[in-house]
C-alpha cells in the first residue's frame, strides 16, 4: 500500500497540519458549547472574519508575524504550535504503524483526541465527554472491526481497568482527604486510553503520568514558594509549624493549579509511539 514512503510521509505531515488547525477550533469552541463548524473563524479581538489565505496552517501565522491583519491584535503562538505538534505526532505514528486503514481510522484520531484533551484541560480544567467517551467508543469499536495491534478483549479489559484504577483512587482520596483530588474527567480519559492501548498501556500510562506529574508538581511548588505564591500569604517569622502550613497550602494550590489530564496524555502518547523503548517490559499479553 505504501509504495512511495517519502511522499506518503509528507502527505501525513500535511494532514496533521490541517487536523491541527481544526483542533484549534475544537479547543476554542467545544468547552463553550459552541458549534464546531459554524460560524467561520473570526479574529477574537475585532471579530473580522479570517480570510482563507490568512488561515493556512503554520504559514499564515508566520507571514502575519503573529498579528491580526485587520486590528494587529496578537494571535497566540499556541495556534501554530498545536498545528506543528499534531503534524509531528501524525508523522511519528505513520512511521511506526505504516500507511494502513488502522492508522487513518484508529491511531491518528486517537492522537488528535489526546491533543484536544490536553489543551482544553490546561485552559478550562475540564475534559469534555464528547472527547473522552466518544474516544472510548471509537477505541472499542475500531479494535473490534480492524486488525489493530490489540485484540478486542484486551481493549475491553483496558477500558475496564482504566476506569477501575482511577475510580478506586478518586474514591479512596475522597474518603481519606475529604475532597475530590482526581476529576471524573480523568477517569473517563484513562478508560478511553485503556480501550486504545490495553491493560499494559494503562499501567504504563499511570506510571509515566504519576512520575512526570510529581516532578512537575514539585518543581511548581518550589517555584511558587520562591516567588511567594501561597494561599496563606507571606509570614513574618517562619517557624516549623508555619512551614508545614505553607506546605499544606502549596499542596492545595498545586491541586488547583495543575490538571492531571495532560500528564495522562504524555504517558499514553509515550507508550503508544515509543512503547518499544520502555526500560522495562510488560509481560501482559496484548
Ligand atoms: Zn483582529
Amino acid at each position: 500500500m505504501d509504495e512511495f514512503p517519502v511522499l506518503s510521509s509528507f502527505a501525513v505531515f500535511f494532514l496533521g497540519l490541517i487536523i491541527g488547525s481544526f483542533l484549534n477550533v475544537v479547543i476554542c469552541r467545544l468547552p463553550d458549547g459552541g458549534s464546531i463548524l459554524k460560524p467561520a473563524s473570526r479574529c477574537p479581538s475585532c471579530l473580522v472574519p479570517i480570510r482563507w489565505y490568512d488561515n493556512i496552517p503554520l504559514l499564515s501565522w508566520c507571514a502575519l508575524r503573529g498579528k491580526c491583519r485587520s486590528c494587529r491584535a496578537p494571535i497566540s503562538v499556541r495556534y501554530p504550535l498545536i498545528e506543528l505538534m499534531t503534524a509531528l505526532l501524525f508523522l511519528a505514528a505513520k512511521l511506526k504503524f505504516g500507511l494502513t486503514p488502522v492508522l487513518m481510522i484508529r491511531e491518528l484520531p486517537f492522537l488528535a483526541i489526546l491533543i484536544a484533551v490536553t489543551f482544553i484541560d490546561l485552559e478550562h480544567r475540564i475534559i469534555p465527554d464528547e472527547l473522552s467517551l466518544g474516544g472510548l467508543v471509537l477505541g472499542l469499536v475500531s479494535t473490534f472491526f480492524l486488525h489493530a495491534s490489540l485484540a478486542w478483549p484486551m481493549s475491553v479489559l483496558g477500558a475496564l481497568l482504566g476506569f477501575g484504577i482511577f475510580f478506586g483512587l478518586s474514591w479512596a482520596y475522597l474518603r481519606l482527604a475529604g475532597r475530590a483530588g482526581l476529576g471524573g474527567g480523568d477517569v473517563k480519559l484513562l478508560a478511553m486510553i485503556g480501550a486504545f492501548l490495553g491493560p499494559a498501556g494503562v499501567f504504563a500510562t499511570v506510571l509515566i503520568s504519576s512520575v512526570s506529574g510529581s516532578l512537575v508538581g514539585l518543581g511548581w511548588a518550589w517555584w511558587a514558594r520562591r516567588h511567594g505564591i501561597s494561599l496563606e500569604g507571606p509570614s513574618d517569622q517562619p517557624s516549623e509549624l508555619e512551614d508545614q502550613a505553607a506546605a499544606a497550602a502549596d499542596t492545595n494550590l498545586l491541586a488547583a493549579a495543575i490538571p492531571y489530564g495532560p500528564f495522562l496524555v504524555i504517558g499514553a502518547i509515550y507508550y503508544h509511539l515509543l512503547g518499544d523503548f520502555l526500560w522495562f517490559q510488560f509481560t501482559i499479553p496484548t
